[in-house]
């Protein structure tokens, strides 16, 4: 059979390396002439935010972030930037502050740097998200996509390890749903595979040496190329399933994803066995849930959603939502029974079923 795909990479500068990023952020201000700098940091992250942009035009500081980017803080922020006659957008934070700066993008058209301090990934993809009245609206917009990343995994070194390790599984979540995304193709499915092993890898040394640079580099490299990933391949199962969970029941991100991960892996497998092998050779594994069940052990990873707020009567609910969701061409039909059942196990933390990838 021939080999017949689309891909679409998108145009962004990356800047990568430890102890640089006032340097390359310096630097990066400059090739772009911007004279009006507007800095968007929450209050945890004000000390990094300081130590990177000492020494720019900065004109506004703007910590108002909230997590899942709420319609009242996005256009707050975006009378802010507008009252300060901002020319450039640069956030330092994780996925929540990338969020807010995007949001700022989206209606001023400004253009943003980009400096991550989690393994979000939000940093490499063009889609905005918006929370109103519970419901996350998410969207696709090239003005939102940061002109340049500026990585600096000693920014991440204060990430303690259980929300490296969620955060972490967040990038991993991306590398294994661009395996069966709308647009997944060998292109976007080769950044996904490199990311996993990337982000696997980091991850098992940042739990064994939280200050170590080669484990903290390797995450923040195998974040970037998830990002990537998914952008090109889209929102499968696992991100439509998080989408609706985190909006409508304010779950925390990260660990929603660390969540939910093995359940949609244990179910897709079994209708992606060339997915499945890939997966499980990038976790070191014969089978991908046998692989993923075993890093989460090593990693003491989140469990259930019962830990982060979810109720058990909100489980019928939350299937509903979903199943309007389900990309129709995923690798297996998925139906309310298949999505409660998913969600229930998920709630409660039962371990994902391992089986034979034929
Ligand atoms: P987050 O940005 O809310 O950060 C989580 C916590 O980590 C916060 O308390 C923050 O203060 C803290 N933190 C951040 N950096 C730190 C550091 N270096 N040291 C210590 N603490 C630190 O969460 P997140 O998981 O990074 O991002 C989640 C958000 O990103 C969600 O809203 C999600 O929808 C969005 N997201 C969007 C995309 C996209 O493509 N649009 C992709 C991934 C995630």
């Amino acid at each position: 059979m021939s080999l017949t795909f689309e891909n679409v990479t998108l145009g962004q500068r990356v800047l990568f390396g430890y102890g640089r990023a006032a340097r390359n952020l310096g630097a990066e201000v400059d090739r772009l002439c911007a004279r009006r700098v507007m800095v968007i940091a929450a209050p945890p992250e004000a000390e990094i935010a300081d130590r990177v942009t000492t020494g720019l035009p900065v004109v506004l500081r703007h910590s108002d972030v909230r997590p899942h980017v709420p319609v009242e803080k996005a256009e707050a922020a975006r009378a802010a930037a507008a009252g300060c006659g901002a020319d450039l957008l640069v956030c330092v934070g994780g996925g929540s502050t990338t969020g807010l700066a995007k949001a700022v993008a989206l209606t001023t058209r400004l253009p943003i740097v980009a400096v991550p301090t989690t393994y979000a990934g939000s940093e490499a993809t063009n889609v905005w998200g918006l929370t109103e009245a519970s419901r996350k609206t998410t969207g696709v917009d090239d003005a939102v996509l940061p002109v340049t990343v500026v990585y600096d995994s000693e920014l991440t070194m204060s990430l303690p390890v259980g929300l490296s390790v969620a955060s972490g599984l967040n990038a991993a979540a991306h590398c294994v749903d661009s395996m069966w995304a709308p647009r997944t193709n060998p292109i976007n499915q080769a950044f996904a595979m490199e990311g996993l092993r990337a982000v696997v890898d980091g991850l098992r040394r940042i739990a064994r040496r939280p200050d170590g640079v080669d484990g903290r580099d390797a995450a923040l490299y195998g974040c970037y190329l998830s990002g990537v990933a998914f952008t090109s391949a889209g929102s499968g199962l696992h991100h439509k399933i998080c989408h609706v969970l985190g909006g409508a029941y304010d779950l925390p991100h990260a660990q929603t994803h660390a969540t939910v991960l093995p359940y949609v892996l244990e179910l897709n497998a079994r209708g992606a066995p060339d997915a499945a092998r890939r997966i499980a050779t990038a976790l070191g594994s014969a089978t991908p849930v046998a692989g993923l069940n075993a890093l989460r052990e090593e990693l003491d990873a989140p469990r259930a959603l019962a830990d982060y707020g979810m109720r058990r009567e909100d489980i019928p609910e939350a299937a509903r939502l979903v199943l309007p969701y389900v990309p129709a061409d995923n690798p297996v039909p998925v139906g309310i029974e298949e999505l409660t059942d998913m969600l229930t196990r998920a709630w409660a933390g039962e371990p994902a079923q391992d089986r034979e990838v034929d």
